[in-house]
């Protein structure tokens, strides 16, 4: 291998992203991790920019005034939007963000393809044919999982901050096979014949027309599923234009994000008791079921409890779970939580938090938020953990979760999140929740567990109920 300075390079980012990628699965060096990666991007920019040349012509990259006006626009975009995010949007601005790397690929097939039709049309014979077909099928490939991760992401976008609604209609599924066996027909015949050039666009139209429809009707409880897969289609589409321009550090990166998307689809498919046929093919978790939908039904009474009655009960427990929920995030109460934590242990209570893992609106939200607010890494419970520790718990206090406690997963099959594996709170002696309203989750459904005897509610902001609850336990 020709070691010069730019494979250097490439070999820094590819191992800085595998680094990266390592260190990211803890949250003491997931910060550390995500820098550590990004200044790996940074040489193999930099190493491209400046030390390409051309294997054939040894010609350098043209048209810099294009290159730092496009990475200056970005840049500066990029930065303020992830300056100025809160933490609540965070989870969409991921989806987007997914969705422009889906969208970066397309381009790169669509440009590349150009040129190659450009060639093709002073160039035309049946060897030259046969010369191009391999680099035809990668931009189709690309072009299809770039245009369809595109598509998808902006609906999910959409749908994550409650601007896009579910949305199906009868055959739909027969229909997105349709349109996605045309795409593939179409790339198949465009990879055989090149010539026809404008059949690109058909399969551009006919791949965005499918990831919009694909995401349409997935409902609320499978959205995190959709979020992983659309997240290793970036991955795979990426990867397609590392191979298109036989760019190792590309194709390292686009490879590490389509293998790491694909083992979240799966877990998250675990996490749901869902198989990804079922949650493509399915509609679950939709919140049209009107059994189920709020006030679908008399749900009885439920009651109240005060302050300084949680914070008694709290404090002379022996063992309390705190199961944060998205309610938590919107409330920014993670480190009023945390103090909350801090002074119940000083009082001698053994205090650890349950994570359900699609808590929140993006995986591992729950864990990134509690790290925010430096709660120990040793105190989070998976879900099998605390559902097996419940049972000798005396006080669950929920902030700001709804549908990963609902026991309907587990008793209701008409229920559309039945047989989603919840936080079992209800086996422990006694559950407090937090949250402003009686309204539904992400789900849209009503939820048992706050009509049982067990529970009391405890209405408000989080984060001002956090910090009066605090201020109570400290005078028990
Ligand atoms: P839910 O969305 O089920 O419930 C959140 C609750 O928080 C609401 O009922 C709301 O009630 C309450 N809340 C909102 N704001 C506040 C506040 N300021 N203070 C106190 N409470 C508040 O959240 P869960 O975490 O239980 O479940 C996550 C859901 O999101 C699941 O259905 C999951 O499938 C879905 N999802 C998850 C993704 C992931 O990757 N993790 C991605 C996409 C969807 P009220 O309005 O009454 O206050």
């Amino acid at each position: 291998m020709d070691l010069n300075l730019l494979t250097i390079c490439y070999l820094i980012g590819s191992v800085t992203f595998i680094l990266g990628l390592k260190m990211l699965s803890n949250p003491a060096t997931a910060r550390r991790g995500n820098l550590i990666a990004a200044a790996g991007m940074l040489i193999a920019i930099g190493g491209t920019i400046f030390l390409y040349r051309n294997t054939e012509t040894g010609d350098h990259l043209h048209n810099y005034a294009w290159i730092f006006g496009g990475l200056l626009i970005g840049g500066v975009i990029g930065t303020l939007a992830a300056r100025k995010v809160k933490m609540t949007a965070m989870p969409e601005m991921v989806s987007l963000f997914n969705g422009m790397g889906g969208a970066c690929a397309a381009l790169i097939s669509l440009v590349e393809f150009n040129h190659l039709s450009r060639e093709l049309y002073s160039n035309y014979s049946a060897e030259y044919i046969s010369s191009i077909q391999p680099t035809v099928l990668i931009i189709v490939l690309g072009l299809i999982i770039g245009s369809v991760s595109f598509a998808g992401s902006i609906i999910a976008w959409g749908k994550l901050n409650g601007k896009v609604k579910d949305f199906s209609f009868t055959g739909q599924n027969i229909l997105n096979l349709i349109i996605l066996a045309v795409a593939l027909g179409a790339g198949a015949f465009l990879v055989i014949h090149p010539e026809h050039n404008f059949l690109l666009y058909a399969i551009l139209a006919l791949a965005l027309t499918y990831g919009v429809l694909f995401v349409m009707p997935i409902g609320g409880a499978d959205m995190p599923v959709v979020i992983s897969l659309l997240n290793s289609f970036t991955g795979v589409a990426a990867a397609c234009g590392g191979f298109l321009y036989n760019n190792k550090v590309m194709l390292t990166g686009g490879i590490l994000v389509g293998a790491a998307g694909t083992l979240l689809t799966i877990l998250m498919c675990k996490a749901m008791n869902r198989s990804l046929i079922n949650v493509l093919v399915g509609s679950f978790g939709g919140s049209n079921n009107s059994a189920s939908i709020s006030g679908g039904k008399d749900q009885g009474n439920y009651k109240e409890i005060s302050l300084s009655d949680a914070a008694m009960l709290m404090s002379y427990a022996t063992k309390v779970m705190i199961v944060p929920g998205y309610g938590l995030a919107v409330a920014q109460a993670q480190h009023a939580c945390h103090e909350l934590e801090k002074v119940l242990t000083e009082k001698g209570v053994e205090v650890n938090y349950a994570i359900h893992p699609v808590a929140g609106r993006m995986p591992g939200h729950m864990n990134v938020l509690l790290a925010e607010a430096d709660v120990s890494y040793e105190k989070l419970e998976d879900m099998e953990q605390a559902n097996d520790e419940f049972k000798t718990t005396d006080v669950v206090l929920i902030l700001g979760a709804n549908d990963v406690v609902n026991p309907a997963a587990k008793n209701d099959p008409d229920s559309p999140i039945y047989g989603m594996p919840i936080l079992e709170v209800e086996l422990a002696k006694n559950i407090i929740v937090n949250k402003r309203s009686m309204k539904p989750g992400y789900a849209g459904i009503e939820n048992d567990l706050f009509f049982q005897p067990k529970t009391s509610m405890l209405f408000g902001d989080a984060k001002k109920v956090l910090q009066d609850l605090l201020n109570e336990v400290k005078n028990v």
